[in-house]
């Protein structure tokens, strides 16, 4: 744990937490019982806080109701057998955020500021980390212009503000794929590597024509051509075709994900051969025909490892090897979770204990 920065702290008269079935969270829809707050003003962040969560409010001519000029991360902690609170690798997580800031020309947030804010909110609310296996306390850091003004400029104030929510345990079964061929989440030059809120409101659309087709995600392929991979509905998606474990290259159209670069590492280490290049739309199908594609899979905060069963491409629906076959992606997650939930020892340095 840091040396936090000092703040006032204003707590809940009355914890909220007996009115939760921590039993049966359904993710996204309670709140822990504190929230951090920090206005940007006259080119400074001040008044740093942490105050009962509620409401916000805010002019109708608010900037980002409008424009969008806002950025998130997404990360969560874990609650070890011994009760100590673990979040995974949260220093990626400020630097992305500081890439995102840059992209939509929001001021830095010092790291300092942010590992505070985190420490002294998580130390707050720790109770709210479940304990039963697989469960985890969502954190959601987010950046907003801030100015009741309706003309197209960068924001001159903006909030910075950090809440919580219990997650359960989150299983995913194999899910179906559609090669999206029309639709396009980044396009060169965009902001496809930013995690700013209109990357995702572009994306409902195609997402909707993609579950009314019967997929539960798309695989996003390159603007223009469709011809390579990019990322499969808001994970990195990973192939592991003849032995060889293959992703898209970080680039200025895919979110640098923070369990990519975990499971890349991992994978490394274990003796995989690892290629960070193009992968071609054609490839992988033909990998499916000739049975070089051994296995397909989302990575990301939510689900850590989503094997993908079927991918669908101009109509057919190619199936991939059974889960039961899927060695690696079973032993990334189980890897993972072991070190998430702190019961191997941290080698790479990447649990933050509170
Ligand atoms: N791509 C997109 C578009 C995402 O929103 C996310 C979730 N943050 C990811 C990839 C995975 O990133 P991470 O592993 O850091 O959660």
């Amino acid at each position: 744990m840091i040396d936090t920065l000092q703040f006032p702290i204003t707590q809940v008269a009355k914890s909220r937490i007996k009115e939760l079935d921590m039993d049966n969270v359904q993710f996204g829809k309670s709140y822990s019982d504190h929230m951090f707050m920090a206005d940007y003003v006259d080119g400074q962040w001040k008044d740093l806080r942490i105050v009962p969560y509620g409401n916000l409010s805010m002019s109708p001519a608010n900037t980002t109701l409008h424009y969008g000029q806002s950025i998130f991360e997404g990360m969560k902690a874990y609650k070890a057998e011994n009760g100590d609170v673990l979040v995974f690798r949260p220093e990626k997580n400020a630097a992305r955020l500081n890439k995102s800031a840059e992209r939509m020309c929001i001021p830095e947030i010092p790291e300092e500021m942010f590992m505070s804010a985190l420490t002294e909110l998580l130390k707050l609310d720790r109770d709210w980390v479940p304990n039963k296996p697989g469960t985890s306390l969502y954190i959601r850091p987010f950046v907003f212009g801030n100015d009741p003004f309706v003309g197209i400029r960068s924001s001159l104030t903006y909030q910075f503000i950090i809440f919580t929510s219990p997650a359960g345990a989150y299983y995913s079964r194999p899910v179906k794929v559609k090669v999206e061929t029309k639709y396009t989440r980044a396009a060169p030059g965009g902001t496809g590597s930013a995690k700013t809120a209109g990357n995702y409101a572009a994306a409902l659309y195609p997402m909707v024509q993609g579950q009314k087709a019967g997929y539960d995600q798309l695989l996003w392929t390159n603007a223009g051509s469709h011809e390579y991979f990019e990322e499969s509905g808001t994970m990195n998606v990973l192939f592991l075709l003849d032995g060889v474990l293959c992703t898209a290259p970080a680039s200025e159209t895919i979110l640098d994900g923070v369990t990519r670069d975990s499971v890349l590492t991992l994978a490394r280490e274990w003796g995989y051969p690892v290629e960070e290049r193009k992968v071609s739309v054609k490839e992988v199908i033909e990998g499916v025909k000739n049975g070089k594609l051994q296995e397909a899979f989302g990575v990301g905060t939510a689900a850590t490892i989503a094997k993908i069963s079927h991918i669908g491409y101009e109509g057919v629906d190619y199936a991939l090897p059974g889960e039961e076959q899927m060695v690696l992606s079973q032993r990334l997650l189980k890897s993972l979770d072991d070190i998430k939930y702190g019961k191997v020892e941290d080698t790479h340095g990447w649990i933050y204990r509170i």
